[in-house]
This record gives structure tokens, C-alpha cells and sequence, in this order.
């Protein structure tokens, strides 16, 4: 087993136009790191190049302390779990899995019992004379992961190896392969476009947006401390509600939507930058928006759109009264773009976000351009059932200590 680390990986498949932009990434000995982003954004890049499949234009890989550039994949010692799983169809599952066994020239005996060992690992003992398509998509998954730790390589690098199995099966897969990467303690780089994977399997989560890493950290510090618009519209399902406000005041005042809410001393001390930020994008957590009495001050007047009961919550849809503010003035230069919010997730309805506009011309992908990063709807998570209606108005309660804001260049406000 062994450490990880990319310097300034830069990738360039057509010169002047990098699919990975000076991509820096330190995976510890025995870490499980995951890469999230929307499709294109560089992750499978970034697997390929640890793997050796393509070379790097510049920036250095190392694997352990030796650096891998000029090193063949077969002598990496890394082993990769594809999509497709990329069985042989005519082998069976004992064969896939002792493959690189043989080619590696292990007798034949030691070969036998280190797929015995691993096939009863993966709860595959029983199917060792059946051919991959006798198998179903969980059992291939498995033998996939099979023909990767027989290999006991250093580094496991898995390209969307959940993406061809139905719902449920990937949840349980997802739990199976963190467990069995727990055990193994192999170093693993895992890709996905799914950040509901990412969240429960990753130590570290790796964020990518047009080839260039947004933010590496934990899931609960991704999910609590964004390091901007894109990060924090990714991350969380439903996505957190984006609205145009305005911090005004010698007191400051969260203007936001048709709501004035006094930003208490305690939020102004943990975020400085708030008091002069003026024109800001405000996010809200589906759980730290709450329906509240028509006395209370301080709230965003609505009309509940809909409601999706998903048992223990529900998610309630709020049209809010914009209050006239219009969007944030766009930004220009060189940032523009860099944070914009990423399309809606697609293996679950966005909580009542309409898909973003598509912004054109010069408008294209800036946070505030189009109204493309604002929310047409306020989300609000209950508990059980929900006791409102379609139609009828309401009043959204937010606290500022638990918002999230950004400046018109999506960076976040602290
Ligand atoms: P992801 O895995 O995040 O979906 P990729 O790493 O596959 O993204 O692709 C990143 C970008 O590089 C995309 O714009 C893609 O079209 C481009 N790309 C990927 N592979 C090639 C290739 N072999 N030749 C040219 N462009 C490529």
C-alpha cells in the first residue's frame, strides 16, 4: 500500500484546451478519496492519468515517493474496477478472478486458494464455474472488484463502478465496498458523477468543475462549509435553495427575498466579510428553512407549489415573493463562470428546481447570469407529513446564522 499524490496535473488532450487544469491531490496510505463532478468535468481524466492511460502534459504523479510520469501502467501496481466491469465473457468467475494470477505466472495451487479466499470475501464462492452472463449485475459487480484485490496492488482506482446497477443494489454495493476497502486499508480513488456516493463512501470527497478541483475535504465539511456556489449547489439532496440578498445597515440586515432579517453579533464575528458584502447569494438547507406562524417577523412570504411526502420528510416547494430584488449584477473577466452553479442533479428530482435556464452568449455560466444560479422555489424538509397544501400561503423562516453566502464571483462570504 501506498500514498498518492498529483502536482499540478495538468491534462491536455487538444493543445491550449485542458480537460484537468493544474490538479493538485494528496490521497494518504490507505485513504479513500472519492472524485465528484458533473459529467465532463475531468474525473475520469484524472483516474486515467494515475492509472497510466494516458500521460500527463504536465504536473507530476507519485506513487508512494517515486514518481510514476514516465512509469508503464502494468508496473504501477494499481488495479482498476471499470463501469462496464470489463469481464471475459468466455471465462468463468474462478478464471476472471485468477486471471492476472496466470498471466503473472502464481502456480496453479496458490492460485486456487487466493481466489477461494477472495471469492468467499466477496460472498462468490458458490458461483467460481459460472460465466459472467450467468450472473447477475451485482454478482459481476463483485467479481470486478474480485480480479482487482486478488491482485493486492497498491492503489485501487474505480471509474463509476456502480453506475450499471439499479437503485437499491447500488446503496448496498456502496456500503459492501467501503466496508471491504476499510478492511483491505488499500489506498482507493474512487470516480463518480453521483454525490450521494461520494458523501457516504469517500474519507475525502474531491470536487471538479471544468477540469479544475473546487474543494477536497470530508463529506460534513463540504456539506457545512462550501468553499463556493458550485460546491455548495452540488453537494446536498434536494440541493440547497439559492436566493439574491443584500446585506445592508450600520445593524446589519439580511434583505432577502421580501424578508428583512436582523444578522445577529455572533454571525458578523464568525463572517466578518459579511458586514461590507452588500449584493450576496443566499443559500439555504432544505433542513434550515422552516414554515413558520404568520406572526413571525423576519420571514419570506410564499405560496407552497407542491409538496413530495418521502415518508420520514417532506420536502415542500415554496414560490417566494422576490420582494422585487433582482439578481446580482453578473461578473466579467476571467472568474466568470469559475463557480457557477452545477446542472440539477439527474437521479433525483431537484426539490421543485426547475432545471437552470441555459444561459447564452456572454451571459453563459455566471453565478447570477440569467437568474441561472437563483432557485424558483425555497425548499423546506419537514418531519413526517406535511400538514399544507398546494396553494395556500405561507411564511418561510430562515436563520442567518445557518445560511450560506456568496459574493457575485461565487466564492463564499466569511
Ligand atoms: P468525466 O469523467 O468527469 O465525465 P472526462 O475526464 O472523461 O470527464 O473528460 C473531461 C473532458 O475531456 C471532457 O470535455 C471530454 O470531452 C474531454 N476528453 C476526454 N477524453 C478525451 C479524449 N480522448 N480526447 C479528447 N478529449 C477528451
Amino acid at each position: 500500500m501506498a500514498s498518492l499524490k498529483l502536482v499540478n496535473a495538468t491534462k491536455e488532450y487538444v493543445k491550449g484546451t485542458p480537460a484537468l487544469k493544474e490538479f493538485n491531490l494528496d490521497v494518504a496510505d490507505g485513504e479513500f478519496v472519492v472524485l465528484v463532478g458533473p459529467s465532463g468535468c475531468g474525473k475520469s481524466t484524472a483516474l486515467r492519468l494515475i492509472a497510466g492511460l494516458e500521460a500527463i502534459t504536465s504536473g507530476d504523479l507519485y506513487i508512494g515517493d517515486e514518481c510514476m510520469n514516465d512509469v508503464a501502467s502494468h508496473k504501477r501496481d494499481i488495479a482498476m474496477v471499470f463501469q462496464s466491469y470489463a469481464l471475459y465473457p468466455h471465462m468463468t468467475v474462478e478464471e476472471n478472478m485468477g486471471f492476472s494470477l496466470r498471466t503473472s505466472r502464481v502456480a496453479k495451487k496458490e492460485r486456487a486458494e487466493r481466489v477461494l479466499a477472495v471469492a468467499e470475501t466477496l460472498g462468490l464462492a458458490d458461483l467460481l464455474r459460472r460465466k459472467p452472463r450467468e450472473l447477475s449485475g451485482g454478482q459481476r459487480q463483485r467479481v470486478a472488484m474480485g480480479r482487482a484485490i486478488i491482485r493486492q496492488p497498491q492503489v485501487f482506482l474505480m471509474d463509476e463502478p456502480l453506475s450499471n446497477l439499479d437503485a437499491k443494489l447500488r446503496g448496498e454495493m456502496r456500503e459492501e465496498i467501503s466496508e471491504l476497502q476499510r478492511r483491505l486499508g488499500t489506498t482507493t480513488v474512487f470516480v463518480t458523477h453521483d454525490q450521494i456516493e461520494a458523501m457516504t463512501m469517500g474519507d475525502r470527497v474531491a470536487v471538479l468543475c471544468d477540469g479544475v478541483l473546487q474543494q477536497v475535504a470530508a463529506p460534513d465539511v463540504l456539506y457545512d462549509e462550501p468553499a463556493n456556489l458550485f460546491v455548495a449547489s452540488f453537494i446536498g439532496s434536494p440541493p440547497m435553495s439559492i436566493l439574491p440578498g443584500r446585506v445592508t445597515g450600520e445593524e446589519p440586515t439580511l434583505q432577502v427575498a421580501n424578508a428583512q432579517v436582523p444578522i445577529g453579533a455572533d454571525v458578523l464575528a464568525a463572517r466578518p466579510a459579511l458586514a461590507e458584502a452588500g449584493e450576496v447569494l443566499v443559500g439555504i438547507r432544505p433542513e434550515h428553512a422552516t414554515l413558520v406562524g404568520a406572526e413571525s417577523t423576519g420571514a419570506i412570504d410564499g405560496v407552497v407549489r407542491s409538496m413530495e411526502g418521502l415518508g420520514p420528510d417532506t420536502f415542500i416547494r415554496v414560490d417566494y415573493d422576490s420582494g422585487g430584488h433582482r439578481p446580482m449584477p453578473t461578473p466579467t473577466g476571467e472568474d466568470a463562470g469559475r463557480h457557477r452553479p452545477p446542472p440539477p442533479p439527474t437521479d433525483y428530482d431537484a426539490g421543485g428546481h426547475r432545471p437552470l435556464p441555459t444561459p447564452t452568449g456572454e451571459d453563459a455560466g455566471r453565478p447570477g447570469a440569467a437568474g441561472g444560479a437563483i432557485s424558483p422555489v425555497i425548499t423546506v424538509r419537514r418531519s413526517g407529513t406535511a400538514t399544507v397544501h398546494a396553494g395556500q400561503r405561507c411564511r418561510v423562516g430562515i436563520d442567518p446564522a445557518l445560511c450560506h453566502f456568496f459574493d457575485s464571483e461565487g466564492n463564499t462570504v466569511r
